[in-house]
């Protein structure tokens, strides 16, 4: 490939997410001394798709719903990545979270590209029969460029092993059989796998795990605070209480709960089932979101949205690590805060891999109709995941950086290579 001109211009603010994963990718390629064009080449999707989604409503009425797939880069595989249902999802977002799903692929060495998706809706205030609707509709779709060697969802914020059964189901009943290699995170009856469910939060302790034994900070007794109490949240607070750790602070959309000698996680999950949320949970004191973010621990597990450690607020971390379960957490500015005060941040593309690596697994069971034992998949994502931590911090330190530029430095020479090696068509 020859050299290119690039324009930063529009790469320099990080009001935008998607400007923000641009600037990422501008700052390594700088780094590792990227190849121009190949380096062009990545700043953009290769293949946006924008759909109305007409779905009938309980009340008998229409109404049409915006969605998106974004599929960023297919030259290590096909494109893989969640689809959110969210009434904040916006294109760039999608954008964003399709370039990150690249890296994230690449930095555990899965055959995978990336890609995202996601419905502008509020799943809260559908009825199921709604959102089957919504989904099947949506699915139908964006069927045109999905597909087990094409691009392969699976779930992300508000998006559940239910409906990716009704994804799976919608694209089977199209092609008149089964194909469950279409999607991943499916329920086990129709071909999910063992251990997806707490895939994402199980490769997140590992590499936490690792974190703290290079720093040397024992694990019996550390300090956690979690934000977002979902699948990935709830999951890591009860591995990690499991392994040792002291889960003192946890929070969902509606607020947060503190309690200095440690949450107990078994009964604040059956609050948050019962409830809904884990607000008013017995024994703790409420804290807002905001707050959480600086509560003293050892390690700070932002689990909820994009965006929320700022410049405003990085000083105020106490945390030693912060171990990105939710994609896009930490604004590049904050990183540096971060950075100079010698926090360990382990970025999204690492510390949440473990879903898309069992995704993997999942993939490769369906394809292969022969289906593993949950030690195997665990065996095998620790392998992975400790492999991708122990290659993040080579590169960290080989150009002293922190662990985000460390982990695209592997990630962006991977998909750099197979990008060149295959050369531009035509
Ligand atoms: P989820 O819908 O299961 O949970 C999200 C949680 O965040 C909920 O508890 C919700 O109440 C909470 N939340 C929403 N808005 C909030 C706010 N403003 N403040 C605090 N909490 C808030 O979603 P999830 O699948 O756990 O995804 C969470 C993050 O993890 C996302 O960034 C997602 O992209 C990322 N992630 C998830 C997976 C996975 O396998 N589920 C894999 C990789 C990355």
């Amino acid at each position: 490939m020859t050299t290119a001109t690039i324009d930063r211009s529009a790469a320099q603010s990080t009001d935008n997410v998607w400007q923000m994963a641009q600037r990422q990718l501008d700052e390594v390629a700088a780094l590792i001394d990227l190849n121009p064009s190949v380096h062009e080449y990545l700043r953009y999707p290769k293949r946006v798709l924008e759909v109305s989604v007409p779905v009938r409503m309980d009340d008998g009425e229409f109404k049409v719903f915006t969605g998106y797939r974004v599929q960023h880069n297919m030259s290590r595989g096909p494109s893989k990545g969640g689809i959110r249902f969210h009434p904040d999802v916006t294109l760039d977002e999608v954008k964003a979270l399709a370039m990150w799903m690249t890296w994230k692929c690449a930095l555990v060495n899965i055959p995978f590209g990336g890609a995202k998706g996601g419905v502008i809706c509020n799943p809260k205030a559908m009825s199921m029969q709604e959102l089957e609707n919504l989904t099947r509709r949506f699915t139908t779709e964006i069927s045109i460029i999905i597909g087990p060697e094409k691009d392969i969802p699976a779930p992300d914020v508000y998006t559940t092993p239910q409906i990716m059964a009704w994804i799976m189901d919608t694209f089977s009943m199209q092609h008149g059989y089964s194909i469950p290699g279409v999607v991943t995170g499916k329920p086990i009856s129709i071909g999910g796998s063992q251990g997806r469910d707490k895939a994402t939060a199980r490769g997140c302790l590992y590499v936490i795990d690792e974190a703290m034994n290079s720093l040397g900070i024992p694990i019996q007794g550390a300090r956690v605070a979690i934000q977002g109490f979902g699948n990935a949240g709830l999951h890591a607070g009860e591995l990690m209480a499991q392994r040792g750790y002291t889960i003192v602070a946890a929070s969902d959309s509606r607020g947060g709960v503190y309690r200095e000698r440690g949450l107990n996680v078994a009964e604040l999950i059956a609050h948050k089932e019962a409830t809904g949320s884990v607000v008013g949970f017995e024994g703790s004191e409420p804290i807002s979101n905001r707050d959480l973010l600086a509560c003293r621990c050892e390690v700070l597990v932002p689990a909820a949205l994009e965006k929320v450690i700022t410049e405003e607020n990085a000083r105020d971390v106490k945390a030693k690590i912060v171990a990105e379960a939710a994609n896009g957490p930490t604004l590049p500015e904050a990183d540096d805060i971060l950075f100079e005060r010698g926090i360990m941040v382990l970025p999204d593309i690492l510390a949440n891999a473990g879903g898309v690596t069992v995704s993997y697994f999942e993939w490769v069971q369906d394809l292969q109709n022969n289906f593993w034992e949950e030690d195997e998949i665990n065996k095998r994502l620790k392998q992975i995941m400790t492999r991708a931590f122990a290659e993040t911090a080579d590169q960290a330190r080989r150009y002293n950086v922190d662990m985000r530029r460390g982990a695209y430095a592997v990630a962006v020479s991977r998909v750099a290579e197979a990008t060149a090696k295959r050369g531009l068509y035509p």
